[in-house]
C-alpha cells in the first residue's frame, strides 16, 4: 500500500483536531476533519486567558520540570507523570511554532513574549493574547491547515455529525457513519485511522461555560461501542462565572493572574477553619474580606480551580454571599488602565450581560461547570518503557481510533490546571501526528481490503437509529428530561458529592434512560431538524452521564475536583488509581474497573497551597533523552 491510499480522519476541528490535522498533511497524509460547527467556530475559540509553557523569559528560573511538578501536584497525583512531563517539556517548542505562525501573543515592551501568572503556580507562565488566546491559535492553526486544503491534502466535513466508528471483525478502525446536520443525509468515511478530538461533555450538566455543541455525545457513541472511558467522575467546576438562567459565561482565572481579587463582606461573629486546621474569624464586619488571600496566603487568588470553587462554596453556604446570594464578589476595578486593557474581551463579555461596567464595579461571579479531565482512555508509552514502540500514544483500547484534547483523560489527573488544556489540546494532536502514521505503516491490512457489507451494517445501524428516533410516539419530551438531568447533576455531582445523592442520581439517569425510550419530538422534518439531532445525541449522554455518577459514587475519597465530605482525605492507599468505565452490552450499566496511575517521577505529597514556596523540585528517574513530537 503507498503512502497516498492512506487516509486518516480527524473527528473535531478545534486546537486539537486542527494541529493532528496539520501534522498529518505535513506528512503527505490525506486528512478528513469533521465538525458539527465551522471548525473556526470550535469551543476552542472561547478559551480566553492563556497557554501554559515554562518559556522563562521573565527572569524567574522557571522551567518544564517545574512545570510537570505544578500540573502533577495540581493534579491531585492522578495523572500518568510520563505524559505530563513530555506535554510540559514541549511547552516552550510549541508557544515557538504558535508564534512563528503568526498567533498575536501580547508582547513585552522590549518586544519579548508576555507572560501572565495562572492559578496553581507561582511562576509568571502563561502566554496570551489579551483575554482570547484560543480564538487567535484558533486561526492561527486553521490557517495552516487551510494550507494544506488548497493543496488537495485536507477536505473538511463541517456541519457533519460523527455518529458511529466502523470496525471490521477484527476490532480494527475502518472508517466511520457520519450525518449532513442539513439533510440529515447519512454517509460513511472510509480510513485505516480516525482521531477523535471532540472536546468536553459540558452540556450533560446544561449550564456550564462550554458552548452547546459540547455534548459528549461522540464520546458516548465511542463508549457505547467499546471504547472505555476513563476519570469520568473528575469534572472540573470554575470558581469564577456570571450566574445566569441561559449559561454560565466564565470569567477567565487571567481577571486574577491580572491581579484580580475575590472577596465578600467580612463578618467578625463568623469564623472557619483554614488549609492548617486552624480556626480564622471571617475579616472585619463590614469591610471587604479577601477570603482566598486569608485562607492561602501562598497562592492567594490563584489558588488550583477545585479549592477556589470549594472556597467561594464554603463561604456563600456560610451566608456570606452578596448579597444574600449564591455570588462573591471578582474585583478588578483597583487595576492600572494597562492590566484592564489586557483583560477588555471578559469585561466586554461581562458588561454585555450584566450592564454593569467591571472596569468600575465589582463583578458578581459564582463556580460554574467548565472542563473534563475525564475522557476517553489513550494508551501513552512512555519514551524508556521497553516496550514503547510496540504500543501507540494516544491510542484507545479500539485499535486504530485515537482521542487528543478535552476527550481523552490524560495530562490532568484530578484537577486541570488553569491554561494547561491549551498546551494538552496542541500537544496531544501533535503526539497523535506521529503516532497514526506509525500506526498505518505496521497495519497489515487495509479499509481497501475490507468487506462493504460492513460499512453497509454500520450505516443501516444509524438509518435505523434514525428511524426509530423520529417515530417515537411517547408522552416525553427530550428537551424537559434534559433539563431534568441537568439539574439532578449540577445539585449533586459538582463541587460537593454526597454518596446517598448520588445512588439517587444514578437511578434518576436510569429512569430518564428508560423514559428516553418514550420520547416524541415535535419536528419530524427531513431538514435541519435540531429536535432530531439533539435527540440523538441524548442517548450517548445519558450514558455518559452514568459513567460519570458511578464513577463518583465508587470513589471514596477526597481528591482534586472529587470532593466527598463523607471521606475528607485522599487515600493514596486504597484510591491511587484510575477509574476505567466499560460499557456492559446487555444490561447499559458502566462496569468499574482500576488501573494503577504512573507515579514514577514524584511521590505523592501533600498539596500544600497555603504556605508553598518557590522550590526546585526533584523528579525522579527523568529519561536523559525524551524525543519531542517538534
Ligand atoms: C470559556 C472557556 C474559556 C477557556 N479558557 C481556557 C484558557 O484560557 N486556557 C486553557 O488552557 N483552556 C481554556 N479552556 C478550556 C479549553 O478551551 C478547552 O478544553 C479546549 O479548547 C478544548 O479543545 P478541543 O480541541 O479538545 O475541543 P473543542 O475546541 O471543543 O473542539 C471540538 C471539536 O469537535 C467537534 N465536534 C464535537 N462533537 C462532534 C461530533 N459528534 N461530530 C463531529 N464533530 C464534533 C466540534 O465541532 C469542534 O470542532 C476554556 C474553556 C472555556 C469553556
Amino acid at each position: 500500500m503507498t503512502k497516498k491510499e492512506k487516509q486518516v480522519i480527524v473527528i473535531g476541528g478545534g486546537l486539537a483536531g486542527l494541529s493532528s490535522a496539520m501534522k498529518l498533511a505535513e506528512q503527505g497524509y490525506k486528512v478528513k476533519i469533521v465538525s458539527v460547527t465551522k471548525v473556526k467556530r470550535s469551543h476552542s475559540v472561547c478559551a480566553q486567558g492563556g497557554i501554559n509553557a515554562a518559556v522563562n523569559l521573565m527572569g524567574e528560573d522557571d522551567s518544564p520540570i517545574i512545570h510537570a511538578y505544578d500540573t502533577i501536584k495540581g493534579g491531585d497525583f492522578l495523572a500518568n507523570q510520563p505524559a505530563v512531563l513530555e506535554m510540559c517539556l514541549c511547552g516552550p517548542a510549541i508557544i515557538n511554532m504558535m508564534d512563528r505562525f503568526g498567533c498575536t501573543f501580547n508582547r513585552t515592551p522590549e518586544g519579548l513574549l508576555d507572560f501572565r501568572r495562572f492559578g496553581g503556580t507561582l511562576y509568571n507562565r502563561t502566554a496570551f493574547c489579551g483575554a482570547s488566546t484560543g480564538q487567535q491559535l484558533l486561526y492561527a492553526l486553521d490557517e495552516q491547515v487551510r494550507r494544506y486544503e488548497v493543496k488537495g491534502l485536507v477536505e473538511k466535513f463541517e456541519n457533519h455529525e460523527f455518529m458511529r466508528l466502523v470496525m471490521d471483525e477484527q476490532g480494527i478502525t475502518r472508517g466511520v457513519v457520519i450525518m449532513d446536520l442539513f439533510n440529515l443525509k447519512l454517509e460513511v468515511l472510509k480510513a485505516d485511522a480516525v482521531v477523535i478530538a471532540t472536546g468536553g461533555p459540558g452540556l450533560i450538566f446544561r449550564k456550564s461555560t462550554n458552548s452547546t455543541f459540547c455534548t459528549g455525545a461522540a464520546n458516548g457513541r465511542l463508549y457505547q461501542q467499546g471504547m472505555k472511558y476513563a476519570n469520568g467522575e473528575f469534572i472540573q467546576v470554575h470558581p469564577t462565572a456570571i450566574p445566569g438562567s441561559d449559561k454560565l459565561r466564565l470569567m477567565s482565572e487571567s481577571a486574577r493572574g491580572e491581579g484580580g481579587r475575590l472577596w465578600v463582606y467580612g463578618d467578625s461573629s463568623k469564623s472557619l477553619l483554614n488549609a492548617q486546621g486552624q480556626s480564622i474569624v471571617c475579616g472585619k464586619t463590614g469591610e471587604p474580606w479577601y477570603f482566598l488571600e486569608d485562607l492561602y496566603p501562598a497562592f492567594g487568588n490563584l489558588v488550583p480551580r477545585d479549592i477556589g470553587s470549594r472556597e467561594v462554596l464554603r463561604i456563600c453556604e456560610m451566608g456570606m454571599g452578596i448579597d444574600g446570594k449564591m455570588q462573591v464578589y471578582l474585583d478588578v476595578s483597583q487595576l492600572s488602565e494597562e492590566k484592564k486593557h489586557k483583560l477588555e474581551s471578559i469585561l466586554d463579555i461581562y458588561q454585555k450581560f450584566t450592564g454593569e461596567d467591571p472596569r468600575k464595579v465589582p463583578m458578581k461571579i459564582f463556580p460554574a461547570v467548565h472542563y473534563s479531565m475525564g475522557g476517553g482512555w489513550v494508551d501513552w508509552p512512555a519514551s524508556d518503557d521497553p516496550d514503547r514502540w510496540t504500543r501507540y500514544r494516544q491510542m484507545t483500547n479500539l485499535p486504530g481510533c485515537f482521542n487528543i484534547g478535552e476527550s481523552d483523560y490524560q495530562y490532568h489527573g484530578a484537577n486541570r490546571l488553569g491554561a494547561n488544556s491549551l498546551l494538552s489540546c496542541i500537544f496531544g494532536g501533535l503526539i497523535s501526528g506521529v503516532e497514526i502514521p506509525r500506526y498505518l505503516e505496521n497495519l497489515s491490512s487495509s479499509y481497501l481490503d475490507t468487506p462493504s457489507k460492513l460499512f453497509d451494517a454500520a450505516l443501516q445501524a444509524d438509518i435505523d437509529l434514525k428511524k426509530d428516533i423520529l417515530s417515537r410516539r411517547g408522552p416525553e419530551n427530550v428537551h424537559a428530561l434534559h433539563y431534568e438531568l441537568s439539574d439532578w447533576m449540577v445539585n449533586n455531582v459538582t463541587v460537593k458529592r454526597d454518596n446517598k445523592d448520588l445512588e439517587r442520581t444514578f437511578h434518576k439517569i436510569k429512569e430518564i434512560k428508560e423514559r428516553y425510550q418514550h420520547i416524541s419530538l415535535d419536528d419530524r422534518s427531513q431538514f435541519a431538524n435540531q429536535t432530531y439531532i439533539f435527540a440523538n445525541q441524548f442517548g450517548p449522554m445519558l450514558n455518559l452521564a452514568e459513567v460519570i455518577v458511578k464513577s463518583a459514587l465508587l470513589r471514596n475519597e477526597f481528591r482534586g475536583a472529587h470532593f466527598k465530605p463523607e471521606y475528607p482525605e485522599r487515600d493514596d492507599e486504597n484510591w491511587l488509581k484510575t477509574t476505567i468505565a466499560t460499557y456492559d452490552r446487555s444490561t447499559g450499566d458502566p462496569i468499574i474497573t482500576y488501573e494503577p496511575v504512573d507515579t514514577r517521577y514524584l511521590k505523592p505529597i501533600k498539596r500544600d497551597y497555603a504556605t508553598a514556596k518557590k522550590i526546585k523540585p526533584k523528579l525522579e528517574n527523568v529519561p536523559d533523552h525524551v524525543p519531542l513530537p517538534i
